[in-house]
């Protein structure tokens, strides 16, 4: 198919044992025997990711700008939790959103004391960003082109990271965590969030299961695949967040401090 690459192996144990697991209209998904990861297969290349997102139709983001209060009040809430993982509080500490949006997350971190930085590769969304939440520095792109540029500049790894329902998105979940861990300081602290397909409130048939929409959610975790990725880079899950809703919210530190 254009715009796909064959993907059969478990992007987090390496398994092969990955069979068929489901269909939805064109698009397939697999299942990992060894870990449980559900991946789209064949593979949403690079490109098609970009053009996907490229498409204002494509996909929902203009829904972010809703709700602004609600969603606002609920970055402060995340924020803290980052906050409260500082020795000595935010203030100074640097703060990433990856997948910033709109800039509430980048706004409620400002107000805690960090200095923040967002990236998304939403230009609209940045561009509303920069306009009502100015304070912070934003980046129109892709993480891993941002985690080369920032860092052929800057030496000052992030504090505090944040990426919520990004990881569902991408096609390679190595190539995405090794940049996150790349651009952070060791000890530095990441609050990701992403759907569980292990949660006990998951629908069963995964075709009644609201954000089982291919091709733009890709890769589908649970926490103990999640666990083993993130340790594959470096990070040490030590909190997981409550989720009535059925997702993975976790708390996770740099090794290496
Ligand atoms: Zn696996």
């Amino acid at each position: 198919m254009n715009g796909t690459t064959a993907q059969t192996i478990c992007q987090v144990c390496d398994s092969t044992d990955c069979p068929a697991l489901i269909e939805k209209g064109d698009w397939h998904y697999r299942r990992c025997g060894n870990c449980g990861l559900v991946f789209l297969s064949p593979m949403l290349t690079d490109q098609a990711l970009a053009d996907l997102y490229a498409n204002p139709d494509s996909g929902g983001t203009r829904a972010y700008f809703r709700k602004e209060a609600s969603k606002l009040r609920r970055a402060r809430g995340r924020v803290r939790h980052l906050s409260n993982a500082m020795d000595g509080g935010a203030k100074d500490r640097l703060f990433l959103d990856i997948g910033c949006s709109g800039g509430f997350m980048t706004q409620a971190a400002l107000g805690a004391g960090f200095t923040a930085w967002g990236v998304d590769p939403d230009g609209d969304a940045v561009a509303h960003a920069e306009a009502h939440y100015p304070g912070a520095t934003y980046r129109t792109g892709g993480l891993i082109e941002f985690a080369e540029e920032y860092l052929s500049q800057n030496q000052d790894l992030f504090d505090a990271a944040y990426c919520s329902e990004v990881l569902e998105h991408v096609p390679d979940a190595n190539v995405f965590m090794a940049a996150i861990s790349s651009l952070m300081a060791p000890g530095g602290v990441l609050y990701l969030t992403t759907p569980d397909i292990g949660h006990w409130r998951r629908p069963k048939n995964l075709l009644d299961w609201d954000v089982f929409t291919p091709p733009h959610h890709c890769l589908f975790f649970s926490m103990n695949n999640m666990r083993d990725l993130f340790s594959r880079h470096g990070l040490e899950i030590y909190k997981r967040h409550w989720a009535f809703k059925p997702g993975l919210k976790v708390l996770a530190r740099k090794v290496g401090a």
